[in-house]
């Protein structure tokens, strides 16, 4: 009898296997049409400058909206797009969506700070990624000082060739360089001395307990003492409660991003945000002002 369930068992586990390999390859597929077919959609999360109170920055996330899945998750396309050797055509379009509207808000006195989008590994090792990042930046006019590239810790650490050149070139523009999901890698601080970055940003795992754990409180102040040091502005990401908003600034944090302030929008509903944060209960409305 036991025998026989489990080879039930087995059955059932390979057919699973098959039917979500034959869905990976159907996403691919999708994907491939997605851009074309305007499937794809840029949401911005606000970043706020915690000190202040000020709008410090927006970070460019991608959505895609599968005409029969609905949403799909970057979680779940995004290592796709990396596997397929898609995943530099999303981010280029990506860059390019958010130049776009960075420079329409510009034309229309909307100052949203620095502009973030993510960039996966891939895009190091494409010739000429500094100079294709300076063309993109020229063509919509804007300011490479306004531009801040997020790239995992993982893809810093790997020994891309040039990648350090490639990175002192778009320092030298003036695009800010964050490290993403800082302290899910393997950390290193003569890495972290070593490369041309400016910002760090803290994972969201960090977060969670800031407020309640003193070891993770310790861990946290420790890489925002580190920071400081080697004066990076630091982020911490996926902050949701006042609490660990309140321990992130007595820690001397600069900068939160989070479902706290606001989740990540599409541009609509970030302009709306944009026209109406002074009535936002966490900002100090006698400081709004949009200057850092
Ligand atoms: P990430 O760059 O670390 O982005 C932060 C993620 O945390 C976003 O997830 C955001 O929605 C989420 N988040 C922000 N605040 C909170 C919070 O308070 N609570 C919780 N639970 N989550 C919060 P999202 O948008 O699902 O993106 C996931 C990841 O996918 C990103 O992580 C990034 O690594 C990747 N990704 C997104 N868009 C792009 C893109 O255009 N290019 C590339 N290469 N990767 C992207
Ligand atoms: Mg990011
Ligand atoms: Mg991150
Ligand atoms: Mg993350």
């Amino acid at each position: 009898h036991a025998k026989s369930n489990g080879l039930n068992m087995f059955r059932f586990f390979q057919s699973d296997m098959h039917h979500s390999k034959l869905q990976r390859l159907k996403l691919e597929t999708d994907l491939q049409r997605a851009i074309g077919n305007q499937e794809l959609e840029v949401y911005f999360q606000p970043q706020i400058h915690i000190e202040s109170g000020h709008l410090y920055g927006v970070e460019a996330l991608l959505r895609w909206h599968h005409p029969n899945l609905g949403m799909v998750p970057p979680s779940k396309f995004i290592p796709l797009a990396e596997e397929c050797g898609m995943i530099c055509r999303l981010d280029l379009w990506v860059l390019e969506s958010a130049c776009r509207m960075y420079s329409k808000w510009q034309s229309q006195h909307i100052d949203m700070g620095k502009i973030s989008v993510n960039m996966s590994a891939a895009n190091f090792y494409s010739f000429k990624f500094a100079e294709s990042i300076e063309s993109t930046l020229k063509k919509f006019g804007v300011n490479p000082k306004m531009l801040t590239l997020e790239i995992t810790e993982s893809v810093l650490l790997t020994d891309i060739p040039g990648i350090s050149q490639e990175l002192g070139k778009l320092r030298e523009l003036g695009v800010n360089l964050s490290v993403d999901d800082f302290g899910t890698g393997y950390s290193s601080l003569s890495y972290l001395k070593k490369l041309p970055i400016n910002e760090i940003k803290l994972d969201k795992n960090f977060i969670n307990d800031v407020d309640s754990n003193s070891e993770d409180q310790a861990l946290v102040g420790s890489i925002i003492n580190i920071g400081q040091i080697l004066k990076h502005t630091v982020v911490a990401e996926g902050v949701e409660t006042k609490e660990q908003l309140q321990t992130l600034k007595a820690l001397g944090c600069n900068v939160a991003q989070g479902y706290l302030h606001a989740r990540p929008m599409p541009e609509q509903a970030l302009i709306d945000w944009y026209h109406q944060d002074t009535a936002h209960p966490l900002r100090d409305p006698d400081q709004i002002n949009r200057k850092v």
